[in-house]
C-alpha cells in the first residue's frame, strides 16, 4: 500500500508540473512539463522491468504442493516479506506466500 501511495505521489507531482523555467546564464527557457514527466515514467518503467526480471530469475517453492517454479517478471510486484512472496502456484493454483527455493538451479 505504501508503494502504491508513493507511485501515485510521484505521478501527481510529475503531472502537476505545468512548466519549468530554466536559467542558463542570462537566458531563460520555458521547459514544458512533459520533458520532465516522460523521462520519469520511462526511468520508472525500466527500473520496474529490471527489478521484475531479477526477482523472476529466482526459483520459488509452493508450500502446498512443494513444486518449484519461476514467477513471471510482472508477478514480481507482489506483497513480500523476507524471502517470501505472494505468488499463484502454476502447478496447483494456490495463491499465497511462497519461499525462495534452497535447491540450486538446474
Ligand atoms: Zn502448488
Amino acid at each position: 500500500m505504501k508503494r502504491i501511495a508513493f507511485v501515485l505521489l510521484i505521478t501527481v507531482l510529475a503531472l502537476s508540473l505545468t512548466a519549468c523555467r530554466v536559467n542558463w546564464f542570462d537566458r531563460h527557457y520555458d521547459v514544458p512539463w512533459w520533458t520532465i514527466a516522460v523521462p520519469i515514467v520511462v526511468f520508472a518503467a525500466i527500473v520496474c522491468f529490471a527489478a521484475g526480471k531479477y526477482i523472476a530469475s529466482k526459483k520459488y517453492v509452493c508450500p502446498k504442493c512443494n513444486k518449484s517454479f519461476y514467477p513471471k517478471w510482472w508477478q514480481a510486484f507482489s506483497f513480500h516479506m523476507n524471502g517470501y512472496r505472494v505468488f499463484k502456484c502454476p502447478h496447483c493454483g494456490r495463491k499465497g506466500f511462497c519461499s525462495l527455493s534452497k535447491e540450486s538451479d538446474d
